[in-house]
Formats: C-alpha cells, sequence, structure tokens
C-alpha cells in the first residue's frame, strides 16, 4: 500500500507542494502550510489493524519501529525511506501517574506526560528527528542541501544540532550577540553545531535565518515548517496508545509559537478521522502572564489576535509574543471546547515545587501548565473524576538555576517562594544531629 503526504496552505488555496521539497509557506498567500495525508489510502486498514500494529513495534528494537515517532511512520512521514531515519528512539515517555499530586488536588486520575524524558531532554526531539530525516532523505534523492538552520536560543537549537550530528549534517544556529549564556548553548556547542552570534535580537536573528534559507541550500529548522508537527503529533497517539485507546478528559499543555498544541490536536483528530477514538479531549493551553497573547485573545472570544511584546519570565521557552501558530491553536481550541489560562511567575514556580514534594522535577513551562490546571480545578471546569494529563516538555534538569535559586530564595520575580528547602547547617556533633532529626520527625509531611 502506497502512502502519500503533501503540504497543504491551511487557508484553504488550492494545490499541494510536495514534502519532498523546502517549503515553508503557501506560494500563493504567504499563509501557514499542514501536512495532509491520504486518509483514504489509511483507512484501507481497520481501526483495530493499526493498533495491534502500534502495539507491536511500541519499544520494541526493530529500528526503527521501536520510535514513538516512527512506529507510527505511515501517519507522520512516508515520505521518508527507512534507511534515511535518522531516530534516537524519541517518544515512548513515561506517562506518570502524578497519584499523590493529584489526591491533594482533589483528582482521581492526574497523569503527567514526561515529554523531556527524551534524547536532549525536551519534546523538540519529536518533531526534529521527522525534520532532519526528510532532510537526510531530500539529499539522498539528490537536492543540493548544505546545511539546515534555525534561530532559537533554547530546546529546538539543542534538537536540531544532536540530530543533524547524528546524521553527518551540518547545522547553523543563529542568536543574538551578548543575551544568551553559554549554558544555554552547551547542547548545540557540543554537537558541533555553527554558532552565529549576531549583532540584533531575536526578532532579526529570524529575519536572517529566513533569508539564508532562502537562497544558500539552507533548510529552515523553525516551528514554522511544519513538518515538526508531524512528529509531535504522535503525543497525542501515543497517549491514548498508554491507556489502551481511551481518551482522557482533559489535557494541559504549554503554549509558546502555539506549535505543539496545533500537533496535539492534529493528533487526536487523525485518529478520530480513522476510526481509532471516537471523541477529543478538551484541550487547555497554559501561557505566562508575561507573554499571553492566545490568553488575551481567548478573553476577547477569539475576536481578533493581536501580538504583545513578550516580558522576560522563568518559563523562557514561551516567551513569545507573536507566535506562528496561532491559527492553528485557535482551531484547536475551538474544535474541542478548550480553555486558554494564564500563571504569573510565582504561580508557576510554586506550582512546579508542589508537584516534586509528590516526586516531579518540574521544567518551568511544566510548572505554567500546573498552574493552570491548579485553576482549572479551583473554579470546578476540571472534576474530580476527570482524567487529566498534563504535558511535561521539558526535564527539569535542564534548567538548574531555576531550580536552585527557588530554594535559595533568589528567584527573581518570585519573592517569597512557597516550599522552598534549604539545607540546615550543623556541627559535627552527634547530639545536636540526633536533636534535629527528632525536630525534624516532629514535623507533618507535607
Ligand atoms: C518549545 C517549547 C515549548 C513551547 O512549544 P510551542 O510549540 O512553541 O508552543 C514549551 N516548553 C518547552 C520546554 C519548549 O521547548
Ligand atoms: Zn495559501
Amino acid at each position: 500500500m502506497a502512502y502519500r503526504a503533501a503540504f497543504r496552505c491551511i487557508a484553504g488555496c488550492p494545490g499541494e507542494h510536495p514534502v519532498n521539497q523546502p517549503y515553508y509557506r503557501c506560494a500563493r498567500c504567504g499563509g501557514l502550510l499542514e501536512v495532509a495525508h491520504d486518509l483514504d489510502a489509511l483507512k484501507a486498514q481497520s481501526p483495530a489493524a493499526w493498533k495491534k500494529l502500534f502495539a507491536e513495534r511500541f519499544m520494541s528494537t526493530r529500528w526503527p519501529y521501536g520510535s514513538g515517532v516512527w512506529g507510527k511512520k505511515e501517519w507522520v512521514a512516508p515520505h521518508v525511506d527507512d534507511e534515511n531515519v535518522v531516530s534516537m528512539f524519541e517518544g515512548g515517555t513515561n506517562l506518570f501517574w502524578a497519584e499523590r499530586y493529584g489526591r491533594k488536588l482533589g483528582l482521581r486520575e492526574l497523569w503527567i506526560k514526561l515529554c523531556g524524558n527524551s534524547h536532549t531532554g525536551s519534546f523538540k526531539d519529536l518533531g526534529m528527528t521527522v525534520l532532519v530525516s526528510t532532510v537526510k532523505q531530500m539529499m539522498a534523492e539528490g537536492r543540493d542541501i548544505s546545511a539546515i538552520a534555525c534561530a532559537s536560543t533554547g530546546d529546538t537549537s539543542a534538537a536540531l544540532s544532536a540530530y543533524a550530528a547524528a546524521a553527518g549534517i551540518r547545522s547553523i544556529v543563529i542568536l543574538p550577540r551578548g543575551k544568551i549564556s553559554t549554558a544555554q548553548l552547551v547542547q548545540p556547542l557540543s554537537n558541533g553545531a555553527a554558532v552565529l552570534a549576531v549583532d540584533t535580537d531575536f526578532d532579526g536573528c529570524m529575519r536572517l535565518v529566513s533569508e539564508i534559507t532562502e537562497r544558500e541550500g539552507v533548510y529552515l529548522a523553525n516551528s514554522m515548517n511544519s513538518l515538526r508537527l508531524e512528529g509531535q503529533k504522535t503525543v497525542a497517539i501515543e497517549i491514548a496508545q498508554q491507556f489502551d485507546w481511551d481518551v482522557p478528559d482533559w489535557v494541559v499543555i504549554p503554549g509558546g509559537n502555539l506549535g505543539n498544541v496545533s500537533a496535539l490536536w492534529a493528533g487526536f483528530k487523525m485518529m478520530m478521522d480513522l476510526g481509532l477514538a471516537d471523541r477529543a479531549p478538551r484541550i487547555c493551553v497554559a501561557q505566562s502572564s508575561r507573554a499571553n497573547p492566545l490568553y488575551q485573545s481567548y478573553q476577547r472570544g477569539f475576536e481578533r489576535f493581536e501580538a504583545v511584546q513578550a516580558e522576560k519570565t522563568h518559563a523562557s521557552a514561551i516567551q513569545i509574543g507573536n507566535p506562528v501558530s496561532y491559527t492553528k491553536a485557535i482551531r484547536a481550541l475551538e474544535a474541542t471546547g478548550g480553555r486558554v489560562e494564564q500563571a504569573s511567575e510565582a504561580e508557576l514556580a510554586d506550582a512546579a515545587a508542589r508537584a516534586d514534594r509528590a516526586g516531579m522535577f518540574s521544567c518551568p513551562h511544566t510548572g505554567v501548565a500546573l498552574a493552570a490546571l491548579e485553576k482549572l480545578v479551583a473554579d470546578d471546569t476540571i472534576r474530580a473524576g476527570d482524567r487529566v494529563v498534563v504535558i511535561s516538555t521539558a526535564s527539569g534538569l535542564k534548567f538548574p538555576e531555576f531550580k536552585t535559586q527557588y530554594h535559595e530564595r533568589t528567584l527573581e520575580r518570585v519573592p517569597a517562594p512557597a516550599h522552598a528547602n534549604s539545607p540546615i547547617d550543623l556541627p559535627n556533633d552527634v547530639g545536636t544531629v540526633r536533636d534535629a532529626v527528632r525536630r525534624i520527625l516532629d514535623m507533618p509531611l507535607d
């Protein structure tokens, strides 16, 4: 059976563009593209047959199908030959039952999808494997591509540089000079990316990378490239699979450029189109209150969308005022009866810390989603019996300053951290240590 995918304009312009050629926007209207699959071909297999196939492949060692993304290859990227797949066994992440944290909130079934338990520490791996594999496929077909480039300070550049290094393809990261710490860059530098630090701001870097990828045979890896969303949509399919194909009631997800929520919806939509699910969850997008254009638009009933000037937030990966994928995100929210919530700096930091007290190690973006969850429970939108999944987008281990400064009570804009925990300094004296232990044992465990 020949499966087929092509780029299509989301505004409805007629025609298609091939996915194995460098198209980032609609050639007619300049709008966003999405990947459309030949659903009739996919429908030739029954829902039960797809479920069986996905189950056989899941976490297996049969390369590349053990990957959570490539195990669903026919639904994701049928244009890539197996020998051109560049995979690091992405996906297949733990769906953590946050039993104790959920119980504190009054929820019976709270699950946290730990997408940060991945090769480069964030969900960006799910999309980057598809993008870099497509580039390898195009090169194998004789297309002249000399490098892949992005303008990103964080998780996108980490994922790009790792997958490109594994494939032996040159990667280029363009950044505003003097505004990025070495710690944020250590992954791309380690993977041998060419890091260009330019005297401009982030928007200036975006303009440069667009310019360069138009002309020099350099492929663009930023998230207007909708191939990445095809890999990211597998998170929805994987969640359903982990629940034995039962769809949760709610999914809460942090949003910046809004590609990931668009991908999440695309995954649920495709399962419904192909008969593997009979409904979609309601989706809540969680934003930082310092970078909240979607929240503001939601407050106006999505009547209009206006970019905002994003302010500095600890949730740095969603510090975005002019998100690329807002039309796709609004479509997802309208289709699922969704919600948009926001979280202040203190709310995101304290919610992350509360989940940590029940065994997590939450990154600030996950903290934004958890704070939104707490609000939806408090206003009774989410009910005690609902099955809820929170998407954790990165590992807390990638944000050591955020985690340490919270507990040292030095975190900017969070003057009174509710769950700060610092070491107790003691002399080397057994009596003093025993007294300290006794005092600890007298305190309630929270
Ligand atoms: C990229 C990223 C996000 C935001 O995803 P969008 O697709 O831009 O909405 C959230 N959290 C982390 C850790 C990220 O790297
Ligand atoms: Zn168009």
